[in-house]
């Protein structure tokens, strides 16, 4: 048992010295059990959620409506959720009631899969009603029950498999994989927010390309944004060299292999609810690497790249396997003589008070410096450039 199990125990403690049952639950007991790093320790308890608030000093209530009070204890916060079920699931998507319920049965039945469905107890106890810790060893990813209904209920549920495939490096059984090929088109049901989290999560994870491939298999990728008909350009993802481990250069990836046109960019990413930050960083990314990849970049257009944009193609064109000579790049760009527009030992102030009046001219005179000292023919001085632009 980890560090992060050991603080948590009081949480646990006190809540049962209240009356009341509580275990781990989820994700948290998994991750336990297979020794990887536990982000989040979640609870659930037999406890109602106002119950659970005059348990602590310090809660938050961070999803009241569904039995979740987020709890602050000895530096850490937990997610403490009552018991429940969920029913009156429409249109294939989250339920729309919760049902709070007295066992912790009840509560793991609702889970997805059976390693999410394992719970712990104080004594350290697993209780585990469906076999998850036969499937842990196993590495398979199962629903609980009868996967067919469980799509039904949530089809989100389909792209949390092949996430988990893709973080935990595990394979789908057999069931579970079948019915997800019966039932993709119900994602296209799921907002493209909650799509894409998953998306993002099975990309950067460790076995990203084996989940990719059954990404790609069970057809869920004709349910996403953009991705419908490209399956053959989309299957290079599983035979490169690595999977990416950054979210830009991920979407940059992906418009590269179903060879978006520079202008099809914008409208890729805004499909898939990416913000505008991400959007404009995967248009330069994409836009470096192709210039990149002509070999006929100057000094001035690695400035404009700069180091982050740059970086990022070069790792864009290394999951290519493309032969790009990335120290010799990376070195160029460290040899220019300034890095950012800042760094100009002239601005616009500086020019008006040399008489130029704010005009285009005035404009193109900066732009003309700039060039000029990020290329190497001017000194980075007030002199230098005063006579290099000739004013
Ligand atoms: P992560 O390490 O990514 O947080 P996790 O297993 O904790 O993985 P969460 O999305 O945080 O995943 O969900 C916590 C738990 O809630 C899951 O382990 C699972 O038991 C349950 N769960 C989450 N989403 C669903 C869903 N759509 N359907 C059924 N159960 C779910
Ligand atoms: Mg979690």
């Amino acid at each position: 048992i980890t560090e992060v199990f050991t603080q948590a125990m009081p949480v646990l403690e006190k809540l049962e010295e209240a009356g009341f049952e509580a275990y781990f639950v989820g994700g948290c007991v998994r991750d336990l059990l297979l020794e990887r790093p536990i982000h989040d320790v979640d609870i659930a308890t037999s406890a109602y959620p106002e119950e659970v608030k005059e348990t602590f000093a310090k809660s938050i209530d961070t999803g009241i409506q569904h039995g979740t009070v987020t709890v602050l204890y000895g530096g850490s916060s937990y997610e403490i959720t009552t018991f429940r079920t969920e029913s009156g699931y429409q249109d294939f998507r989250r339920p729309d009631k919760v049902t709070f319920v007295q066992n912790l049965d009840e509560d793991l039945k609702r889970r997805d899969f059976t390693i999410n469905a394992l719970a712990m107890n104080r004594q350290g106890e697993i209780i585990d009603l469906f076999d998850g810790l036969g499937d842990l060893k196993r590495r398979v990813i199962k629903a609980v029950g009868v996967a067919e209904d469980r799509f039904h209920e949530d089809a989100l549920r389909m792209m949390r498999a092949v996430r988990f495939m893709s973080q935990l490096s595990f394979s789908l059984e057999e069931k579970t994989r079948q019915a997800i090929i019966n039932n993709h088109e119900l994602l296209s049901k799921i907002s493209v927010e909650r799509i894409r989290e998953e998306f993002v999560k099975l990309a950067l994870g460790k076995d990203s390309r084996q989940a990719f491939k059954d990404f790609l298999a069970t057809g869920l990728s004709e349910e996403c944004p953009g991705l419908a008909g490209k399956k053959d350009q989309l299957s290079v993802f599983t035979d490169l060299k690595a999977g990416p481990d950054d979210e830009a250069v991920f979407w940059s990836l992906i418009a590269v292999l179903i060879n978006l046109p520079a202008d099809k960019i914008s409208p890729f990413m805004r499909a898939w609810k990416n913000s505008n930050a991400m959007n404009q960083q995967v248009r330069q990314i994409v836009a470096a690497f192709d210039l990149l990849s002509r070999g006929e970049e100057s000094d001035f257009d690695l400035f404009e790249i700069g180091q982050e944009n740059l970086e990022a193609a070069l790792k864009l064109a290394g999951l290519l396997g493309k032969p790009l000579s990335s120290q010799a790049l990376l070195d160029r760009y460290n040899r220019l003589p300034i890095k950012a527009a800042g760094e100009l030992a002239i601005d616009g102030q500086w020019l008006i008070k040399e008489g130029i009046k704010p005009s285009p001219e005035l404009g193109q005179l900066l732009r003309k410096a700039l060039e000029g000292v990020v290329s190497g023919q001017v000194e980075n001085s007030q002199a230098a450039i005063a006579e290099f632009l000739a004013i």
